[in-house]
């Protein structure tokens, strides 16, 4: 292979080095350009000299300022750098370039499993919800014993999962924001695929009641059935609090059992979207196949959320305009706010965001990395902003305002609705999820091959050349269908890959 860069808008004064060993000094392009030094892989290249104060371009945008002059064909590293303001939230244009319908795509379904409430799960499985983190390992250790000794005699359900957390008791309950992980217990408990069928473990003296965490009774009323408490005085000792656990699940199996997939039509997905371990290849490759499945999804009806508040604040001024109308663009700056508050009393701001790997990765700062993370957005409009923790219900581009960590962007995913997971890696990460699959795609072909039992699917393909960002979108699409159908497993729910749930509580401990 020629030594090859990757330039993203003509506008872009920088490059990123497309080579795994990276670049030699000396190295000669095809354009002429001599490089300077030696240029890892996904860092960055000067096209043209670049003066102290001058912005360094990338995605069309600028992504840093240079703190001295830079020469044509050097490395353009993080020191010589410094990060540009945030846009101003004051000053965002509202829906004023709002994309127009694609047309619609018709005709693509999957087999899912319908639900009383009109949502339709990707896969069948018993959820333990838990009130109070005290209960947890004893949730987790019936958990362990039902899908040994009674899950093989409900061949149709999948799995049975514990919905451990940290919450419950030892927090200021009615603190203002206490209102974020309670509704993501309670939500969570909703997603689509437990199939309204959730059984409760409380422990009886907590502060999340069982009455607070499920107020309307919804799909899982009260008391009965629905609800083992611990402490309840006709449980003497362990083994007959796990027995009731037990007994309860069982009837929630025999229920489950009888669900059959059916037909549905591809505008029954919430496909949820997240990148982990971030590179400078990320938004070249793996995020812009995610964006081109994203625009498939929301032509084909589904709901597709995208979130990361961290990351996309420093591209507020490109999603505002794409809001379908001017509630929905305060609703985003809303976000854009409470979040940029929420740091700033932690003596932080969204430069917090960016790791080592990002780094190392080529990732300068978190403009840079954000201008990336957007492009799994795709190019349609928004349509809806929910806060951390709220149910989706609107079909098309959502916002779902999430912090960016990993599992905790996951976990409000999937109190969103979620029933498949887009995840894009650059670095790599052997993440997953217990109650929704997951595919992860690779920024660059090198991961992809090093980890090949990790990777669904490589979009490093798309940097080499061998494949495009259309081609690799496409591939997505038909995937996340064969996923959802139940006939494709992907790599982490092969390994039953599950890190654990991951609240968001902005509140006050006790
Ligand atoms: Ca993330």
């Amino acid at each position: 292979m020629d030594p090859r860069l990757v330039r993203i808008q003509p506008t872009d004064n920088v490059a990123i080095v497309v080579d795994p060993e990276g670049l030699p000094a000396a190295t000669t392009l095809a354009d002429g350009l001599v490089l300077r030094e030696a240029v890892p892989q996904s860092h960055k290249v000067a096209l043209q000299d670049i003066a102290e104060g001058a912005p360094v371009l990338r995605y069309g945008t600028p992504i840093a300022v240079a703190t001295r002059d830079i020469r044509r064909g050097s490395w353009v590293r993080e020191d010589l750098l410094t990060i540009p303001p945030a846009p101003d939230l004051d000053e965002l244009p509202l829906a004023t370039a709002v994309p127009p319908s694609q047309p619609p795509l018709e005709g693509f379904t999957f087999d899912g499993y319908p639900n009383a409430d009109g949502t339709v799960g990707t896969r069948n499985i018993l959820g333990l919800t838990t009130t109070v983190q005290c209960v947890v390992p004893t949730v987790e250790f019936a958990t362990e014993r039902i899908r040994r000794e009674l899950l093989s005699r409900y061949p149709g359900v999948d799995d049975v999962v514990a919905l451990g957390h940290s919450y419950g008791c030892g927090v200021a309950i009615d603190a203002p924001a206490a209102a974020v992980p309670i509704r993501t217990v309670r939500n969570l408990a909703f997603n689509p695929n437990l199939g309204g069928e959730t059984l409760v473990v409380s422990l009886g003296c907590e502060k999340l009641e069982p009455d607070r965490l499920f107020p309307s009774g919804g799909g899982c009323a009260r008391g009965g059935d629905n609800l083992v408490r611990l402490q309840d005085e006709q449980h003497h000792g362990f083994t007959e609090m796990v027995a009731a656990i037990m007994e309860a699940a069982e009837k929630k199996l025999s229920v489950l059992d009888r669900r059959r997939r059916v037909t549905r039509p591809a505008s029954d997905l919430v496909v949820g979207l997240q990148c982990g371990g971030s590179d400078a290849f990320s938004g070249v490759t793996a995020n812009p196949a995610v964006g081109h499945a994203t625009d498939l999804l929301v032509r084909a009806g589904a709901s597709v959320l995208f979130s990361e508040v961290t990351e996309v604040r420093d591209a507020s001024h490109l999603l505002t305009p794409r809001c379908c109308n001017e509630d929905v663009a305060r609703a985003f700056i809303r976000e854009m706010r409470w979040f940029d508050d929420y740091l700033r009393l932690g003596g932080v701001d969204r430069a917090a965001n960016t790791t080592p790997g990002n780094k190392r990765g080529g990732l300068a700062n978190i403009v840079e990395k954000a201008m990336g993370s957007v492009a799994k957005s795709g190019t349609s409009a928004l349509r809806a902003v929910t806060a951390p923790g709220e149910r989706v219900k609107t079909k098309g581009l959502v916002f779902a305002a999430t912090p960016a960590s990993d599992f905790i962007c996951g976990t409000l995913q999937l109190a969103a609705g979620m029933n498949v997971h887009l995840f894009t890696t650059g670095q790599g990460t052997p993440y997953g999820l217990a109650m929704a699959p997951v595919i992860k795609i690779a920024s660059r072909t090198s991961l992809a091959r090093r980890w090949p039992d990790l990777i669904d699917v490589d979009a490093g393909r798309i940097a080499t050349g061998e494949a495009t960002i259309e081609s690799v979108g496409r591939e997505l699409f038909e995937l996340i269908l064969e996923v959802a159908g139940g006939r494709h497993r992907p790599c982490a729910e092969k390994l039953r890959l599950h890190n654990p749930l991951a609240l968001f509580n902005p509140g006050p401990v006790t």
